[in-house]
């Protein structure tokens, strides 16, 4: 029995004595907590109201910035080039966005914000300082909350760091992706290696603690050598958080249209007219070698420190990062903007992605702010708003819970659903096993063999009950 999760036995009352005091002191939303404590299916922190302590909630903020300085060559997330106007008024958007939606999670304290992209960066600090205080305007934080900036190296200096380290933000994400200024300029990055030296330098300088650099393996005409002596030069650095992703085609995409079809990896010898004049771009890695080139990260990376805790993510102890946990184990989170994602209590929506009908839906609110509630701020932006079945929820605690290190724990799967892993997924469990794709323990979690088949492994938990 831990001291956070019995909060009420703590105050020397029980039962409902203490639920109505409470309710008095906490206000009658919070009813759906005391019964989620009574069933003893999750564990909250706490704080103290008038002698008493109050159940709060975790949640993972998520805020949307989709602007870069121009589009990169494999991009296909929700970013685009934009003025200094559309900035600002994308800014009083979401921020009226926040204001009107926060009053909805006053039972949570928010215990990461990740402020994404796009390119956060090419906001200005006195910008990312504006969105922090909207933020921490509307929402309780539990202690020590990791916040995170997502930086391009393009797009730093030095004011703008210690701006936003002012503002509360404790987490650097820094896009270097690649040291060699060739692949840099194949993927259409804005920067080149040297600007990753500066900037990972200026935020160590300015007091980033916390420093995440994204590196990509698998690019066009990239070698085992090469891709490895530019991990180690980032490692030299001893950041404490390493991302390496494999590149993945990208329907729609330039690249896609040179990589992404049977039969195109050939033609990757040829020049990109029109996209990348003078540059010969080469082929892609072959499977064998990508696979190598994953094996070779985690190999070289244990050996300066890092501890891989996802399929992607390395980290040295005490540094993986809270809010991408959050999601590959179901936390709540919440995200604001254009095309930002939320889950809450097994209840999945998305902010729509056309940024006219965002902007014009936020403003035509606040034009009418008098009398405006909550849910009509989100009306006419919210979408694909469902509610998860149990299978639905068993299913995604399944296949995200694989990509950790750790796996999915069989006592944490009984407290979450009420059933033993056993008897949902038995079947499938000893069959992977059996394969050689999985570990069953305590933990049911995937072998070096599973990871690199990690796709095939989480399919079978979809279609497994
Ligand atoms: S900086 Fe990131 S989000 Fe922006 S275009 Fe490049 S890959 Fe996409």
């Amino acid at each position: 029995m831990t001291s956070k999760k019995y909060y009420l036995l703590r105050t020397g009352m029980e039962g409902q004595a203490a639920f109505l005091s409470w309710m008095v002191c906490a206000g009658a939303s919070q009813i759906s907590l005391y019964v989620r404590w009574k069933f003893e299916i999750w564990v909250a922190p706490s704080r103290k109201c008038s002698g008493m302590e109050i159940v709060m909630r975790k949640i993972e903020i998520y805020i949307h910035i989709p602007f870069c300085v121009r589009k990169c060559l494999y991009c296909d997330f929700l970013s685009f080039p934009s003025g200094e106007k559309e900035r600002e008024r994308y800014l009083d958007a979401l921020l009226w966005e926040i204001e009107t939606q926060a009053p909805k999670y006053r039972d949570y304290e928010a215990d990461s914000v990740f402020i994404g992209g796009g390119t956060p960066t090419v906001l200005t600090g006195e910008q990312l300082g504006r969105i922090m205080r909207g933020i921490k305007a509307g929402f309780a934080f539990g202690k020590n909350p990791e916040i995170t900036v997502e930086a391009n190296p393009g797009t730093v200096d030095r004011g703008k760091l210690e701006e936003s380290l002012k503002a509360g933000i404790n987490r650097i994400s820094i896009g270097a992706q690649s040291l060699n200024d060739r692949e840099l300029e194949l993927l259409g990055r804005v920067h080149l290696s040297e600007d990753f030296f500066r900037a990972y330098r200026l935020a160590r300088k300015a007091g980033f603690q916390n420093i995440n650099v994204d590196m990509m393996a698998a690019l066009p005409g990239q070698k085992l050598e090469g891709y490895l002596d530019g991990l180690k030069r980032v490692t030299d650095l001893e950041p404490e958080h390493i991302s390496a992703y494999s590149l993945i085609v990208e329907e729609g995409t330039p690249f896609y249209e040179r990589y992404g079809r049977e039969g195109k990896r050939e033609k990757g010898t040829e020049e990109l007219p029109g996209i990348l004049p003078g540059i010969l771009p080469g082929i892609l890695p072959s499977e064998e070698e990508e696979r190598l080139m994953y094996e070779r990260t985690g190999e070289l990376l244990a050996a300066q420190g890092y501890g891989r805790y996802e399929i992607s993510n390395y980290a040295r102890p005490g540094y993986e990062c809270r809010h991408n946990i959050g999601y590959w184990k179901r936390h709540d989170y919440v995200g604001f903007g254009l095309g930002a994602a939320s889950m809450v209590e097994n209840v999945r929506w998305k902010n729509c992605t056309d940024m006219e009908r965002y902007l014009h839906c936020m403003e035509a609110r606040k034009g009418q702010r008098e009398g405006t509630s909550e849910a009509d701020a989100a009306e006419g932006i919210q979408e694909e708003r469902i509610f998860l079945s149990v299978k639905e929820q068993m299913e995604e605690y399944m296949f995200l819970g694989l990509r950790l290190t750790e796996g999915v724990g069989k006592e944490a799967f009984y407290k979450t659903f009420g059933r033993k892993i056993e008897d949902v997924y038995g079947d499938v469990i000893r069959r992977l096993q059996g394969q050689g794709l999985l570990e069953n323990g305590k933990q049911v979690r995937l072998t070096p063999y599973g990871r690199d088949v990690s796709n095939y492994v989480m399919a079978e938990f979809l279609i497994g009950i």
